[in-house]
């Protein structure tokens, strides 16, 4: 009897109740013996009987719902008034010998024929059967302080009453079913009592006493195994004893002893039986505290290994960023010292050609605007590796200001317009209205359409380098420079933003370069808040473009 599918035993229970009244009044009506005593000769229910358990049965079909409509459940509880009071009353007639005129209001003609005496009236064990029925009813749901439920304590007695009647029927034993000298508990009457009290025990099975037999516990299911055996084997063996007594198959002593011995062995198989049965669920208990202690070592085992290779992966990180720190503090440095000799070298070299402190030949010159050109270039390489380094380390700081953009087009124009001389090569300038302004590093924009115009002069013989600058809807300033040059294949877009990257190619070797401008040039974009982007067909040309908010976040730094 699992909680999940549990039995409706009170519900049954009423019904069973109040068909067997039915059945009992059928009888009266129709006459029929058998219908008003269910065993051969036996005594009748009687016609009051038998119209309250018709009332009983349904008072309990519908007071074991827990929720019931609440005229129903007013319906329900007048009937179980009304088995109450029935009860009530003819206990006090049976008592006192007065009479209400109760007994005889159903088949007075039918009652009087029979020999139960006073006409009519229930036997005084079934008064209190019924009143007891009645009250326990009415008092379902009540529970005292310390959880007792009267309701149960008093089908619990209806009970008793109603087993020692049919015990009384089945051993032959008058005293047990009939206490009056002309009246008795008939046989219908006792099983339809035993019904209605078991089934008010079963109309709230998850409290009290009942609640013991029925949990799902070990408890529970030790009660249920042994409960059957503990009240029938005791009853057979009685039985047994008073038929082979009546039929003289042993002596009165030879059965008691049977009896006995009977009852023992029957006792001491239900005792091994349920030391058995808690061996077992002991066993099963500590299997599964086995499982669950190995369970929750295994758990803590591999926690503490992922908390190991989590501290170890800490330290790594640690280590690494320690290591690249150091490496960036180095590159930092030495980037510095080499640009104050440098500094030196292209400042001498140019007092040279200038003729400080003497004049220099036509081919002096000549090497010495090499060696400057050299020493500029190096010195260019210098600060692209040294910007490198800070955004590498997240040390490039960012300061915004508010600048026109056609004035930061102008500047950076002016920076490359030498790289034309000589050369088919014209570089444009398409300003865009003089009120458009950014708020940004107007340093560091300088340096990325710096390092996009140089690529384009370098990559383009001859033709048009455009810069040009302008609004876009979603509130960012787009840079573009575009080349008439020698183009990049698709398969090189991504990979020319690459630090130290280039396309093998004679160009490339022609002009020189580290491979670091366009590494730069994105970087110091993502740290502005924008990016950098390529759009080229080989020979054709290439266009880059910046994308930058109108206004930078101060917050923003380099990674
Ligand atoms: P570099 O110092 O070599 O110019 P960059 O990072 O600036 O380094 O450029 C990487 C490579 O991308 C270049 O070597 C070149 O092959 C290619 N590249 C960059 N800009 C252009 C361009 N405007 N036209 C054609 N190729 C380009």
């Amino acid at each position: 009897m699992s909680p999940g599918r549990r039995v409706d035993v009170a519900g049954m229970a009423g019904i069973l109740c109040s068909l067997m009244g039915a059945t009992v009044l059928v009888g009266w009506v129709t006459g029929s013996d058998i219908l008003r005593t269910f065993t051969p000769r036996g005594i009748m229910m009687l016609p009051n009987t038998a119209v309250a358990f018709v009332v009983g049965g349904g008072a309990l079909w519908v007071l074991r719902q827990k929720e019931v409509r609440p005229r129903l459940l007013q319906a329900a509880r007048i009937a179980a008034g009304f088995v109450l009071l029935l009860g009530m009353l003819t206990f006090v007639e049976r008592l006192t010998g007065w009479s209400f005129g109760i007994d005889m209001l159903l088949f007075p003609d039918a009652v009087r024929m029979q020999p139960y005496r006073p006409f009519g009236r229930m036997a005084t064990n079934s008064t209190v059967a019924l009143s007891l029925a009645g009250a326990a009813l009415l008092l379902i749901d009540v529970e005292t302080r310390n959880r007792w439920r009267p309701s149960q304590l008093m089908a619990a007695a209806g009970l008793a009453i109603a087993s020692l009647a049919l015990l009384g029927h089945l051993y032959g034993a008058r005293p047990l079913y009939a206490i009056d000298r002309a009246a008795g508990m008939a046989v219908p009457t006792a099983l339809a009592f035993f019904t209605l009290h078991v089934g008010i025990l079963f109309a709230r099975p998850e409290q009290g006493g009942v609640a013991l037999l029925l949990a799902p516990d070990a408890g529970g299911m030790l009660a249920r195994r042994l409960l059957p055996a503990t009240i029938l084997a005791p009853i057979v063996f009685g039985w047994v004893w008073i038929v082979g007594r009546q039929r003289e198959m042993f002596s009165r002593e030879g059965g008691v002893a049977v009896f006995v011995v009977l009852v023992v062995a029957v006792l001491m198989a239900l005792v091994l039986r349920s030391a058995y049965l808690v061996r077992i669920a002991d066993r099963a208990r500590e299997a599964l505290l086995e499982r669950e202690a190995s369970a929750r070592y295994g758990a803590e085992r591999a926690t503490r290994r992922a908390l190991d290779a989590a501290a170890d992966a800490e330290r790594a990180r640690v280590e690494a960023e320690a290591a690249s720190r150091a490496k960036s503090d180095f590159v930092a440095t030495m980037s510095h010292e080499l640009r104050t000799p440098l500094n030196a070298i292209i400042g001498y070299s140019t007092l040279l050609a200038d003729g400080i402190p003497e004049p220099a030949t036509e081919g002096q010159r000549a090497q010495l605007a090499r060696v400057n050109a050299s020493a500029r270039h190096l010195l260019e390489l210098i600060d692209e590796v040294l910007t490198l380094s800070r955004l590498d380390a997240g040390r490039e700081t960012v300061s915004i200001r508010e600048v026109g953009v056609a004035d930061v087009l102008d500047q950076t124009a002016v920076m490359v317009e030498p790289m034309t001389r000589g050369r088919k090569l014209r570089l444009e300038v398409l300003r865009p209205s003089p009120t458009l302004s950014i708020a940004t590093d107007a340093g560091k924009l300088r340096q990325i359409l710096l390092n996009l115009l140089t690529n384009a002069m370098k990559f383009t013989d001859e033709g048009t380098v455009v810069l040009s600058a302008g609004e876009d809807g979603n509130g960012s300033v787009v840079f573009q420079v575009k080349d008439t040059g020698i183009g990049i294949a698709p398969e090189h877009h991504s990979r020319i933003f690459e630090s130290f990257w280039q396309v093998q190619q004679s160009t490339t070797r022609r002009v020189g370069g580290a491979g670091l401008g366009l590494n730069v040039a994105q970087q110091l974009a993502r740290v502005l808040g924008g990016d950098v982007t390529v759009e080229s067909a080989l020979g054709k040309g290439s266009t880059f473009t910046v994308r930058l908010p109108r206004a930078t976040k101060t917050s923003l730094r380099a990674n």
